[in-house]
C-alpha cells in the first residue's frame, strides 16, 4: 500500500482525485478523520501541525520557586501529539504501508509538518520507505510532476523550522510569565511578549509617539483659476508652500492679469506593468478591496487547497522560466473573464514583468485553475480576481501617459499646471485595482493670454505621519526582516486579540502602549528587530546546513539570558511602572455618589469583581459584578450620556462577551426590582432617591431618617416608615438570593431551563426562598423543570438548610442542629410535639441539652415548654412501669411522654386518649391497666 499524507484533509483529498484519475476514490472515516482510497494508494490529511512542542513537566506552575521565568531559558521540550485521532490513524496506516509520500506545504513550516509525520511513522514502521513530494499548485500537472519526480525530505529546512518554532516558545513562554508576574497579572489577563510580536507592537506604539509630538506647521498656499475654451484650469504658485504668511500675501496682492503662457512642456510617461504577486504586495492589494491581512490569506489558502491558485506563502516575485503561462492563459480563459484573457492574448509583451526578489522556492502567486463566483462564492471570487487579473497585468503591455506642464506669468509671479492622460491603457485594460487618475489639459501656446477667474491663498498645516494600515505595516515588517511572508499577518491577528491595538489603522491600547515602554525602557534589545533579523540570517545558515540548530538555539539563549539580566534587575520597577499605569484602563469616570473620586473596576484575589470608588472608605459607593466565571470585566469605549461613565464589558475566553453596558444604569436597573417590592415608595419618591443617589434598598436601609426626610421632602415619620419597609424588603432580597444560590449550586443549567426561567416559574408557584423549597412538592419542582430525582435532592437538601437556619436563628448550635437532623428532626415543631425523652433518644443528644432546646425553640414558636423529667425519674418510672406485665422497653417512653410516670398513672389514664398519644393498641392498654390492677390489688394484700 502507497500511503500519501497531505497537510491538511482538503488536499488529501484533491490530491487522491488527481492522482486516480479515472478511478474511483472511496472515502472511508474512523475517529473522525478522513482516508481516500484509490487502487493501492490512501490519502491521509494532517490539519497542520498535529504535534506541539512543549516543556517538559515540571513547568507548569508559574509561581514556583523552581521554574522561575528565567529557568524556562534552558527548560528541555518535548513534542506532544495535539490531535491524537489523526496520529493513531496516520501510525495504524504507517504499519500497514509500503511505501510513505509526504506530500505537506513546500516551505520551511510544512517541510517541518513532514518532518514531524516522518518522526511519528518512523515510531510506528522502522522500515518502509518514505519520500517527498512537492509542488506548488494542487493542480493535476503539478501534482503528476511532484509524484513521478519525488525526492528526499528536506531535514536541513525542518531544522530552520525546528529552530524557529524551540526559540519563539522559548522567548514567548518565558518573557510572558516574567512581565506578567512582575505586574502580577494572571489568567486571562496575562501580558503576552513574543520575539516577533513585541518589536512589532513597539513600531505601532513608535509610530504613535510621533503622531503625539508632531508639531504641525502652518503653510500657504496659493492657487488661481483659470478658463480656456470652457474647461476650469487650476494652477498652482510655483513657490509651493510658503512658509511666511507675508511673502505669501505680497505674492497674492502681485498676481495680476493677464495670465500669459510662458512655457509649454509636452512628454510622455511609460507607465510599467505590475510585477507578479508575492505574499506582501497581494496583501496590500486585498486591502484595498477591504480584506484585513489574516482574512486574505484564509481566502488565498482555500483557494490554493482547492486548486484555484498557487501556493498564497511566497517571496517570489519573478515567474519561474518553467512556468507555462500560455497553458495558464488557456485555462483561465475558461472563467467570466474571457475577453481579458483574450484581450491579453492578442497583446501579450514580450517577456512578462518581473519584481526584485527571485527565489527557488515557489512561484509568485498565479492563478492555476478555472473558477466562477457559483463555484466558490463572494469573497473567494473577488481574491480570485484580484489574482487572475494581477497575472494578466504582469502579461499586460506597459500603458503610456502623454504629460503636459504648463508655465504661467501673472503681474511677476509663475504658477503651474500639470495634466495627464493615458493613451494607452495597456495593462490598465485588464487591472482596474490601481487607481490611474486623468487629468486632461487642453493645448496651449507660449504666449497666450488668459483671464484669471480667482485667486485663492489657503491656510494649511502639515499633518501627521499616517498610522499603520495592516497591509502597511507588513511591507514595513518585510522591510525590517520581521517574522516571515506566512506569520506576518499572524503576528498582526495576535496583537489585536490581546488588545494590544485596535482599529484599522492599527493604534497601540495603553496597556500595548505600557508593556512596551517598560520594555524598551529595561530591556531595549527585545523590543528592536534587530535580534529577530539576526534569527532569520540563522535559519538562512541552517537551511544551507552550514550551521546547526543547536547552535543557533544556544546563541539565542545567550541573548535571552542577557536580556534577563537587565528585567530581573528592574523586576520591581518594571511591576510597578505596568501596574501604575494600567490602572487607568480600569477607571470608568467620576463617582456619582461623590463627585470627587474615580469609579473603577476592581479585581480581587479569587473570582470578585466590582465598581468601586477611589475615595473609599470616604466613598463607599459600590456596584457589584457578576464573578469572574462569567467573564472578566473591562472598560469599553463607549460612554453612558446621561452618566458620562464608561460601559463594562465581562470578556470569557470562547464565548461571547456580556455586555453590562453604563455600571450605573445596570445597577439602577437591577435594583428597580427590590424598590419596587417596597410598599411606601412612590414613583415621585424614587425619581427623588436617584438624584440623591440612592439606588437600592440597601442604600435607603443606611441613611439616617432626618437625611432621608429633608433629602425627600418627606417628614419624620415618613422617612421612618420608608426605612423600615426597606428593611423588610432586605430580608426578602437575602432570602431569594439565598435561594437563587441555592438552586444555582443544586441544578445544572440545560437547553430551555436557565436560572432565570426555574426562578420565575417557581416564584409563580410561591416559592421564592429556602423555606418555601423545603416545603414544597415534587410536581411544583417538575413544573420549573426539574426532574423527580432533582426534586428529591433538592427538597432534602432545601429542607436541611431551612432546619439549620430556623434552627440557628433560634440559637441552636452547629454541632446539635447535624445530630437533629441525622436523627430527621427536621421540623422545629417536633420539639413541641414530640417528647424531649425520645428526642434525646433518637437523636443521641443528652437530655439535658435537649430540654434546653426545647425551652429555646418552644418560647420561640410559643408553645407551651414540656414538663421537666429527670433522668433519676425516669429511672423510678421506669423501673415502676416495667413491673407491669406486657410492658417492653420501647414503650417506657412513649408513655412517659404521655404522662404517665407510674403503675398509678397508668390506671387512672383513659386508655382511648393513651392510644392516640403512645401508638399503642387499646386492647394492650387494657391489658397492661389489667395487669397493673392485678398487681396493685396483690400489693394490698400483703399489706
Ligand atoms: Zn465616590
Ligand atoms: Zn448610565
Amino acid at each position: 500500500m502507497h500511503v500519501i499524507v497531505a497537510e491538511k484533509n482538503i488536499s488529501a483529498r484533491r490530491i487522491a482525485q488527481i492522482l486516480a484519475g479515472a478511478k474511483k476514490v472511496t472515502e472511508k472515516k474512523e475517529g473522525g478523520v478522513s482516508t481516500y482510497t484509490f487502487g493501492e494508494t490512501v490519502t491521509i490529511g494532517l490539519r497542520g501541525h498535529v504535534v506541539e512542542v512543549d516543556f517538559e513537566p515540571g513547568y507548569q506552575n508559574w509561581r514556583s520557586e523552581q521554574s522561575t521565568p528565567r529557568s524556562l531559558i534552558d527548560a528541555k521540550t518535548i513534542k506532544v501529539p495535539t490531535e491524537r485521532k489523526i496520529v493513531y490513524l496516520l501510525q495504524k496506516l504507517a504499519r500497514q504501508a509500503g511505501r510513505i509520500t509526504i506530500a505537506t506545504d513546500f516551505d520551511t513550516e510544512g517541510e517541518l509538518i513532514g518532518k514531524e509525520a516522518f518522526e511519528l511513522i518512523r515510531a510506528a514502521n522502522l522500515k518502509v520507505p518514505v519520500d517527498r513530494a512537492r509542488f506548488s499548485a494542487i493542480t493535476p500537472q503539478e501534482i503528476s510532476h511532484a509524484f513521478s519526480h519525488t525526492t528526499e525530505l528536506d531535514f536541513a529546512l525542518a531544522a530552520a523550522g525546528e529552530a524557529r518554532q524551540s526559540i519563539d516558545l522559548m522567548w514567548g513562554a518565558s518573557l510572558t510569565r516574567f512581565v506578567s508576574l512582575a505586574a502580577r497579572r494572571g489568567g486571562q489577563n496575562i501580558l503576552s511578549v513574543g520575539r516577533v510580536q513585541t518589536p512589532t507592537l513597539a513600531m505601532i506604539v513608535d509610530r504613535e509617539k510621533e503622531i503625539e509630538s508632531f508639531v504641525p506647521e502652518t503653510y500657504w498656499q496659493l492657487d488661481l483659476e483659470t478658463q480656456k475654451s470652457g474647461e476650469v484650469i487650476e494652477a498652482r504658485h510655483t513657490n509651493g508652500r510658503f512658509k511666511d504668511k507675508a511673502v505669501a500675501q505680497q505674492a497674492h496682492d502681485r498676481t495680476k492679469p493677464p495670465l500669459v503662457v510662458t512655457d509649454v512642456k509636452a512628454g510622455t510617461k511609460q507607465d510599467r506593468a505590475p510585477s507578479p504577486f508575492d505574499t506582501t504586495s497581494f496583501i496590500v492589494a486585498a486591502a484595498r478591496l477591504g480584506f484585513s491581512a489574516a482574512n486574505a490569506m484564509r481566502v488565498a489558502e482555500d483557494l490554493y487547497m482547492n486548486g484555484y491558485i498557487s501556493y498564497p506563502r511566497t517571496d517570489n516575485t519573478v515567474y519561474p522560466p518553467s512556468l507555462d503561462l500560455n497553458g495558464i492563459l488557456t485555462t483561465i480563459r475558461n472563467t467570466p473573464f474571457k475577453k481579458d484573457v483574450e484581450w491579453v492574448m492578442a497583446h501579450r509583451r514580450d517577456v512578462p514583468t518581473r519584481g526584485k526578489k527571485s527565489s527557488t522556492d515557489h512561484p509568485p502567486i498565479h492563478p492555476t485553475g478555472a473558477a466562477n463566483r457559483d463555484m466558490i462564492g463572494d469573497d473567494a471570487f473577488k481574491i480570485y480576481e484580484l489574482v487572475l487579473r494581477r497575472f494578466l497585468a504582469t502579461l499586460a503591455p506597459d500603458a503610456q501617459w502623454k504629460t503636459l506642464k504648463v508655465l504661467f506669468d501673472a503681474g511677476g509671479e509663475e504658477y503651474t499646471a500639470t495634466g495627464g492622460e493615458l493613451i494607452e491603457p495597456g495593462w490598465h485594460t485588464v487591472y482596474p485595482f490601481s487607481e490611474a487618475k486623468e487629468t486632461v489639459l487642453p493645448p496651449f501656446a507660449a504666449g497666450e493670454k488668459l483671464p484669471i477667474n480667482k485667486i485663492t491663498l489657503d491656510e494649511k498645516q502639515t499633518q501627521p505621519p499616517a498610522r499603520y494600515t495592516q497591509s502597511r505595516l507588513i511591507q514595513r515588517m518585510e522591510e525590517l526582516g520581521l517574522g516571515t511572508k506566512s506569520t506576518r499577518h499572524e503576528v498582526i491577528a495576535k496583537l489585536v486579540s490581546r488588545k494590544y491595538v485596535e482599529g484599522n489603522p492599527l493604534h497601540p491600547t495603553l496597556v500595548g502602549r505600557v508593556v512596551t515602554e517598560s520594555m524598551e525602557q529595561h530591556a531595549d534589545a527585545i523590543t528592536k528587530p534587530d535580534m529577530t533579523q539576526t534569527l532569520e540570517a540563522h535559519m538562512q545558515q541552517i537551511k544551507e546546513s552550514t550551521r546547526t540548530r543547536e547552535d543557533v538555539i544556544k546563541e539565542s539563549r545567550e541573548m535571552l539570558h542577557a536580556a534577563f539580566d537587565q528585567l530581573e534587575a528592574h523586576e520591581q520597577v518594571i511591576g510597578d511602572d505596568i501596574r501604575n499605569r494600567t490602572a487607568e484602563e480600569m477607571n470608568l469616570g467620576i463617582c456619582p455618589v461623590c463627585g470627587d473620586g474615580t469609579l473603577a473596576i476592581k479585581h480581587l484575589r479569587g473570582s470578585t469583581q466590582f465598581i468601586g470608588c477611589s475615595r473609599y472608605p470616604g466613598c463607599t459607593f459600590n456596584i457589584g459584578l457578576p464573578v469572574t466565571q462569567w467573564g472578566w470585566a473591562v472598560r469599553t469605549d463607549e460612554v453612558c450620556k446621561k452618566h458620562q461613565l464608561n460601559f463594562v464589558r465581562l470578556v470569557r475566553k470562547g464565548a461571547r462577551p456580556w455586555d453590562i453596558g453604563c455600571p450605573l444604569c445596570h445597577h439602577i436597573s437591577s435594583n428597580r426590582e427590590s424598590l419596587a417590592g417596597i410598599p411606601s415608595l412612590t414613583t415621585a419618591i424614587l425619581e427623588k432617591l436617584e438624584a440623591r443617589h440612592i439606588y437600592s434598598t440597601a442604600d435607603i436601609v443606611k441613611s439616617p431618617p432626618e437625611w432621608l426626610a429633608t433629602a425627600l421632602d418627606i417628614s419624620h415619620a415618613q422617612a421612618i416608615a420608608l426605612i423600615h419597609d426597606a428593611e423588610a424588603e432586605m430580608v426578602l432580597l437575602k432570602k431569594r438570593s439565598e435561594c437563587r444560590k441555592f438552586l444555582r449550586s443544586h441544578l445544572i443549567p440545560r437547553k430551555g431551563r436557565s436560572y432565570a426561567t426555574i426562578l420565575k416559574t417557581l416564584k409563580e408557584a410561591g416559592i421564592s426562598d429556602i423555606a418555601g423549597l423545603a416545603h414544597s412538592h415534587g410536581a411544583e419542582l417538575k413544573k420549573a423543570g426539574i426532574s423527580e430525582q432533582e426534586a428529591e435532592k433538592v427538597i432534602e437538601e432545601a429542607q436541611l438548610l431551612h432546619t439549620l437556619q430556623v434552627f440557628r436563628e433560634i440559637g441552636i448550635p452547629g454541632a446539635s442542629i447535624k445530630k437533629y437532623h441525622a436523627a430527621r428532626i427536621l421540623d422545629p415543631e417536633d420539639f413541641c410535639t414530640i417528647h424531649p425523652i425520645i428526642l434525646a433518644e433518637r437523636s443521641g443528644i443528652s437530655l439535658e441539652t435537649v430540654y434546653r432546646h426545647a425551652d429555646l425553640v418552644c418560647s420561640a414558636l410559643k408553645c407551651p415548654v414540656p414538663k421537666k423529667i429527670t433522668k433519676l425519674q425516669i429511672e423510678k418510672s421506669r423501673k415502676d412501669l416495667m413491673a407491669v406485665r406486657g410492658i417492653t422497653d420501647a414503650m417506657i417512653l412513649p408513655l412517659l411522654q404521655a404522662g404517665i410516670t407510674d403503675v398509678s398513672a397508668l390506671l387512672a389514664a383513659d386508655a382511648k386518649n393513651l392510644l392516640e398519644s403512645t401508638r399503642i393498641p387499646r386492647e394492650k392498654i387494657s391489658e397492661f391497666q389489667a395487669a397493673a390492677k392485678r398487681m396493685k390489688d396483690r400489693a394490698i394484700i400483703q399489706i
